[in-house]
């Protein structure tokens, strides 16, 4: 029996290897290895398949949270709102700037923050709104910015699980007044290292990621601003363009397994993804719900079969959050979110043989008929 990784990154790798082989020999031919031809080149190609106007490359996806908050004019005392379950680093990037993250609570269906309850959790502090894309399913972004716009919040999505994914048909890079993506070899987008960007239409919020991006100086020895060291470098920049010639071929793939996981759950006692109107998923994730999660990993575990959980303790309940001392109750999805969701394994490379392995040992272990 044959064990069914979470996922693995090798046959992703051996399948562009000509390319990746051949990016990396220009870059030596080059001899440009931070900030050179290939970033600019990344930064215009990647603009373009978001539907922006300006890509700054920057280190990961954590400093492009963090120089996207600074750069929207997020500061010391501010109010950022977050949602309630998120990556860890959406709620580290707001602490980072000496903002404060002000949780919200999430939808029940997606995860991802429910526009309902923006504008009780809003105070008169708050400057800024961070939208996690959850899973690469897309907030509703039209009603979120239509409400930011309205309390004069900015906007900073993450889409870190979201490269490809659309709102209302325009690519999910188009939606929010500046975009924090994560490269990191795992993403939909993954870099052979870590790397990161910030997309926006505002010329002076890239310009300001540029800046503080290289120590906060606008040409060599002068330094208007305190930045941070957070450039991407020509090697990623240059396994990159390759890679994201591939994307939309690649997500396709993902999408057929989700396609093929739903028709093989359907019917079985779990929660399964659903897509809501007006979003085009990019399956970064396929994310069950059960209540019976810990005893479900373990049966699919003794069947060699790895999932895992994104993500079993929110960011509110971590101990880095601890001082705040905030009462699991006020966020009830994100508290159900956490304790159910159980990632099966998705990606380009799983193979049909693979998936129907899981879906056979789900329906072998899952009694009963449950809803969706
Ligand atoms: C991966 C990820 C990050 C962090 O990105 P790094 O490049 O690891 O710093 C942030 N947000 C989300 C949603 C992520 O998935």
């Amino acid at each position: 029996m044959s064990h069914v990784p979470y996922l693995e990154l090798q046959p992703g790798l051996a399948e562009l290897a000509p390319e990746l082989t051949e990016a990396c020999e220009s870059v030596l031919g080059a001899g440009h290895l931070v900030l050179g031809p290939q970033v600019e080149a990344f930064e215009e190609e990647f603009a373009r398949a978001c539907g922006s106007a300006q890509c700054v490359g920057v280190g990961n996806g954590y400093d492009a949270l963090v120089l996207g908050l600074r750069a929207l004019g997020v500061s010391s005392g501010d109010d950022v709102l977050v949602p309630a379950q998120a990556h860890i680093t959406d709620w580290l990037a707001v602490s980072a700037v000496g903002a404060h993250p002000i949780g919200v609570d999430v939808d029940e269906v997606t995860g991802n923050l429910d526009p309902e309850l923006v504008d009780q959790a809003w105070t008169e502090r708050t400057r800024a709104m961070v939208v996690v894309h959850l899973y690469g399913h897309p907030a509703p972004m039209d009603r979120l910015a239509a409400w930011a716009r309205r309390r004069g919040v900015a906007v900073l999505a993450d889409a870190s699980h979201a490269h490809g994914a659309r709102w209302a048909g325009r690519p999910i890079g188009a939606w929010g007044d500046a975009v924090a993506w994560s490269f990191y070899p795992t993403k939909n987008l993954g870099a052979l290292g870590d790397g990161g960007a910030v997309t926006t239409d505002e010329p002076s919020v890239a310009q300001r990621v540029r800046v503080l991006r290289n120590y906060g100086s606008t040409s060599r020895d002068v330094v208007l601003e305190r930045g941070a060291n957070s450039r991407l470098d020509e090697l990623q920049a240059a396994f990159l363009r390759v890679k994201l010639r591939h994307l939309d071929e690649w997500n396709a793939r993902r999408s057929l397994g989700a396609r093929r996981y739903v028709e093989g759950l359907s019917g079985l006692a779990l929660t399964l993804p659903r897509v809501t109107d007006g979003a085009t998923h990019a399956w970064h994730l396929f994310v069950i719900r059960t209540a019976e999660r810990a005893d479900l990993q373990a049966h699919l575990a003794a069947e060699g079969i790895e999932t895992l959980a994104h993500y079993p303790t929110p960011p509110f309940a971590q101990g880095a959050y601890a001082a705040l001392c905030i009462d699991p109750r006020r966020f009830p999805h994100a508290t159900a979110w956490a304790a159910e969701c159980l990632s099966l394994p998705l990606g380009p490379h799983l193979s049909m043989d693979q998936q129907d392995r899981v879906i056979d040992a789900l329906a072998r272990c899952v009694t009963g008929s449950g809803g969706h």
